[in-house]
């Protein structure tokens, strides 16, 4: 795989990581304020950024060494209504601005599998956004979280289902391999 692509590959895989962790923190924080509810959905966002980045991982593995990554992740932490809508905007930049630059790289170098991998990031990101806003706005109308009984995200590709169908996953197609999150 040449630099560039790889270095993109990196950096995906670096702020796919920290908001991993940023998830999880934001779904404790959220079961902390009486929120479990949206600490569901915080833990399904954690399961789904950790499968975009074990992909980049793995896609630049055979590249044997010590290599340095640029996040381009904020260091946030409010209270759980902020934590939402600082989500959706990280999800939305990295959707609109970090993954469109990176996937032009990758298809400039002729790198299929990186370039691939990079669009089901951004449609995974575009599909989170959306998830985000439906609850941002669902509760500014009501005194209380809007209920989520279930989440599963489908390991393949990091999608978050309300519910699994006989379809398989709706992004992907990938079917019977789903991570359920209670
Ligand atoms: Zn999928």
């Amino acid at each position: 795989m040449k630099e560039a692509t790889a270095k993109c590959l990196r950096n995906d895989f670096c702020s796919g990581s920290m908001a991993h962790m940023r998830y999880l923190i934001y779904a404790q924080k959220a079961r902390e304020e009486n929120f479990p509810s949206i600490a569901r959905l915080f833990s399904a966002l954690a399961v789904s950024r950790y499968i975009r980045a074990s992909e980049q991982y793995r896609l630049v593995h055979e590249l044997i060494g010590v290599h340095t990554a640029c996040s381009e992740a904020h260091f946030t932490f409010f209270r759980t209504m902020d934590n939402l809508e600082r989500a959706r905007d990280d999800e939305k930049h990295e959707a609109n601005e970090v993954l469109p630059a990176y996937i032009a790289v990758a298809e400039s170098q002729g790198e299929g599998a990186a370039s691939k991998s990079l669009k089901c990031s951004a449609a995974v990101c575009r599909h989170l956004v959306a998830l985000l806003d439906d609850v941002i706005q669902k509760t500014k109308h009501a005194d209380e979280e809007p209920k989520i009984e279930q989440l599963h995200v489908c390991q393949a590709c990091g999608y978050i289902a309300a519910e699994i169908t006989m379809g398989g996953c709706p992004l992907c197609g990938e079917r019977a391999k789903f991570i359920s999150v209670t």
